[in-house]
């Protein structure tokens, strides 16, 4: 019988165990990010955990949604996605990055970057082609290359910086690259990566003709006066390069599930053709509603930036109080902390201890990788995309470790 526990591997579990979503006993595993908000909620503990924020979207941004419900917007929209959502998104490149992009051919709106990421790595990579992410990665990342039966290949990150090498760069590509990942601002470690590295993974990707997935949910969350550069801006990237974003980060919507994609033309067909079998289409009243955020003026993402920024001082300088190495966090709503110098060990058990005592949880930064991966098994990724109130109390609660 189909999902018959007595079979020995039925086919799911095998697929599910070459894509790494099986335990060693076979037993299918939840993410970290679920397991860890689930601990918070059992312990009480204050979750720094899973990112999503405390805040809720600007006003304008949940009215027009709801007005959109009630005039019944509430049936399929159309393949790309509304109109209007794919023009402002074009504006948006436009406006912030001065990327032309045609809102008929070029976008693509997708269930969350998720989708937008899934769907371009299964429509380029299969069985016999390498996807190269860098490592940490995203966990969905590797999970999805693992479903499209291509090889993983990393290129390493670690402290302190967590840049790559040329070298590291170099080795990553082979004749079987199909498809790169690119993360800047990169979850989880907070680095943005140095432009000089980009060139050299652009004409890498020329080279071999491969496609270039650049993720950038955290285009708006830079700091210091950084500039997010896009990938796609680069010389000679614009035509393999899709370029992946998400409502989840910037108006602080994470369960609404609107993200997009962006390439040139037959790149973007090629992600419909898969993206139409997965989800068809998506999220038809928030899609109005994503258009009038990406519309909304400068001061809506400087503040955005500001809040983000000051919650970034707030917990680098308690951790550190609290005892912690933390790495600087250029980008993202993370705070990669080693717990090492507490006494803290391996992270993947001390992040579930910590989430009993003192009741905060943060998540394994080994989680992000392949065992043995490039970055310290005592590291913790922290997120600050919380209250004042709620960093302060994890603070303190922390402090207590030293004593
Ligand atoms: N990419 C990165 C790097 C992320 O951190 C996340 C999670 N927020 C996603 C993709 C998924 O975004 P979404 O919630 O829009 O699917
Ligand atoms: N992107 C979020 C994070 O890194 C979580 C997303 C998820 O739960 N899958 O924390």
């Amino acid at each position: 019988m189909i999902g018959d526990e007595a079979r020995p591997d039925p086919p799911w579990r095998r697929t599910a165990r070459a894509a790494g979503l099986v335990d060693a006993t076979g037993v299918v595993r939840t993410t970290i990010f679920a397991e860890m908000s689930a601990l918070a909620a059992q312990h009480g503990a204050i979750n720094l955990g899973q990112g999503f924020p405390d805040d809720d979207a600007p006003p304008i941004v949940l009215d027009t949604a709801i007005a959109a419900i009630r005039a019944g917007i509430n049936q399929y929209p159309p393949g790309r996605g509304f109109a209007d959502l794919r023009q402002a998104i074009a504006e948006h490149q436009q406006r912030f990055y001065g990327l032309t992009v045609d809102p008929g051919s070029e976008v693509l709106v997708t269930a969350g970057a998720t989708e937008a990421v899934a769907a371009s790595l299964l429509a380029f990579a299969g069985p016999g082609d390498e996807v190269i992410t860098l490592e940490p990665f995203y966990d969905a990342y590797a999970a999805v290359i693992g479903l499209s039966g291509a090889r993983h290949v990393t290129i390493p990150l670690s402290e302190p910086g967590f840049q790559p090498s040329a070298a590291a760069i170099d080795a990553a590509f082979s004749h079987r690259t199909r498809v790169i990942v690119l993360n800047s601002p990169h979850n989880p470690t907070g680095s943005m990566l140095d432009t000089e590295h980009v060139e050299r993974i652009v004409a890498l990707a020329a080279k071999h003709d491969a496609v270039i997935v650049s993720d950038e949910v955290y285009e708006h969350l830079v700091y210091d006066g950084r500039q997010h550069v896009p990938t796609a801006s680069l010389p000679g990237a614009a035509e393999r390069t899709l370029t992946v974003s998400s409502a989840a980060k910037t108006f602080s919507v994470t369960g609404w599930k609107i993200g997009w994609v962006t390439g040139p033309a037959a790149l973007i067909d090629a992600v419909i053709a898969v993206k139409q079998w997965l989800t068809y289409v998506n999220g038809a009243p928030f899609q109005g509603a994503v258009a009038e955020g990406l519309r909304l003026p400068d001061s809506f993402f400087d503040e955005l930036r500001g809040t983000m920024q000051r919650r970034r001082d707030l917990l680098a300088a308690g951790l550190t109080r609290a005892g912690f190495t933390i790495e600087p966090t250029a980008g993202s709503y993370f705070i990669v902390a080693d717990g090492a110098a507490l006494g803290l060990g391996d992270a993947a058990t001390s992040a579930r201890q910590l989430a009993v005592t003192p009741g905060v949880v943060a998540i394994p930064l080994s989680s992000f990788g392949h065992p043995g991966g490039p970055v310290s098994a005592t590291a913790l990724r922290f997120a600050f995309c919380k209250t004042d109130e709620a960093i302060a109390e994890a603070v303190t609660r922390l402090q207590s470790l030293r004593r």
